[in-house]
């Protein structure tokens, strides 16, 4: 819906931008192109003229052969002895100064233009040098030309109704248009909609099919292995037991992970970042003593998140610095509460993550080494969850690891 008004307005938009400058380039083309004609036309007109006058030539004949143009007769000392308008004329003044006189008078003739105070117009005058037998005059004609405003003023009533009309062939057809075009692409995400609906239908139904009876082999190899005496039997027990909590867990993960691809859904809540951590360290701390580690957390920060996204990230990053640490080992959890970021950090001092692989662990089913990530209950998908949910908030993720020494996961969550 938002995307079809963009086009609406984007569209008409352009349609009326184009308007506006075809508009003003024909203006500009269409006033310089009677300019240079009127240029073309006084230039001919005075020589023509010229070519006709003597003494005794009667000036109104000479302007009906001149297509009644405005002529003026000026004396070699730049008095007006004749002029068809009787505006110089009546004037009195004296031409000499007068730029196209000083051009025609040096020779060089040149066409001048000049507003014309008594007809408020421009004008476009020039002169030619005449001998006669006394001496010489000028003959000079003068052409009215509309300025670039008058052009405009002419043309723009009959500019606004076309974009008036045009405004309506717009609305009309832009939207018939745009809906035509979108409407194959509304069917798409229609359906889009409806299968991401029926997807999270099949996944929770498959969740539910597979970890019930998973749930029940769990339940009942528990049960045979504190019935049965036999040290081997109850060693295959064992076995049965964990693959069976692996299978339970890779499923789990799946599931997160087809969530997160698909259409996840976010209702946002303040969340307390320290609160979380401690959440999570209450379920890992079976493998926390296991191992010796001292846990510490540091600093906290509240986030404006889903709840479940953010316990899937503190869980596979603190459950990962766990699996893949050290006997005695240390990990530090820490919270830095910025201006417009929180930085949350964990570090362990675990058997570190090889340069060369540090790009890779984000990959689904990546394992440095596999063995050891299987064996200790991994799935292969934590950080895959983790890079998922950090892409859905826009928040930044970084490694720093280093073989022997540890490693250090930061999330830059974005306030
Ligand atoms: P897994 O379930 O196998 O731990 P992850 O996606 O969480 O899968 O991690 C991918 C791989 O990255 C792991 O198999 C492991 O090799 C490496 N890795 C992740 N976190 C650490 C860590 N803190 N220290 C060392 N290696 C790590």
């Amino acid at each position: 819906m938002k995307v079809k008004k963009q086009l609406f307005w984007f569209t008409t938009l352009i349609i009326f931008l184009g308007l506006v400058s075809l508009f003003a380039v024909s203006v500009y083309f269409n006033h310089a192109n009677n300019h240079s004609i009127a240029r073309n036309n006084v230039i001919e007109t005075t020589r023509i003229v010229a070519n006709l006058y003597n003494e005794d030539s009667d000036i109104d004949l000479l302007a009906l052969s001149a297509n009644s143009t405005r002529i003026t007769i000026i004396a070699a000392d730049g008095r007006v002895l004749a002029e068809t308008s009787q505006l110089d004329y009546g004037t009195g003044a004296n031409h000499l100064t007068r730029p196209e006189i000083m051009t025609a008078a040096a020779g060089v003739s040149e066409v001048h233009l000049r507003f014309s105070d008594s007809l408020r117009t421009n004008f476009i005058y020039y002169a030619l040098r005449v001998d006669t037998s006394d001496g010489y005059i000028f003959v000079r004609t003068a052409i009215p030309v509309a300025n670039v405003n008058a052009y405009l003023m002419q043309s723009l009533p009959l500019f606004l109704g076309i974009i008036l009309v045009v405004a309506l062939l717009c609305f009309v057809v832009n939207r018939t248009l745009i809906n035509r075009i979108t409407c194959p692409f509304d069917s798409i995400i229609n359906e889009n909609r409806i299968n991401a609906k029926r997807r999270e239908e099949f996944f929770a139904n498959a969740s539910h099919e597979l970890k019930t009876p998973l749930t029940a082999i769990k339940g009942f190899t528990e049960l045979t292995a504190i019935n049965n005496k036999d040290e081997n039997i109850r060693k295959y027990i064992n076995s049965i037991t964990r693959e069976t909590e692996r299978m339970m867990s890779l499923i789990g993960d799946m599931l997160a992970l087809s969530e997160l691809e698909s259409t996840p859904k976010i209702n946002p809540a303040k969340i307390s970042l320290a609160a979380v951590v401690g959440e999570v360290r209450d379920t890992v701390s079976t493998g926390i003593s296991e191992k010796n580690i001292a846990f510490s957390t540091t600093g906290d920060g509240v986030i404006m998140a889903e709840q479940g996204h953010i316990y899937e990230l503190v869980k596979n990053l603190i459950e990962n610095a766990v699996r893949y640490n050290v006997d005695g080992g240390k990990i530090l959890v820490s919270i830095k509460s910025e201006r417009k970021f929180i930085h949350l950090s964990v570090a362990d001092t675990g058997i570190g993550i090889p340069a060369e692989e540090q790009e890779r662990i984000f990959e689904r089913f990546y394992r440095v080494e596999k063995s050891r990530s299987q064996q200790s209950g991994g799935t292969g998908l934590g950080l895959a969850i983790v890079k998922h949910i950090c892409a859905l908030y826009g928040w930044k993720l970084r490694v720093e690891s280093k073989v022997g020494d540890g490693t250090e996961v930061t999330v830059e969550m974005g306030l």
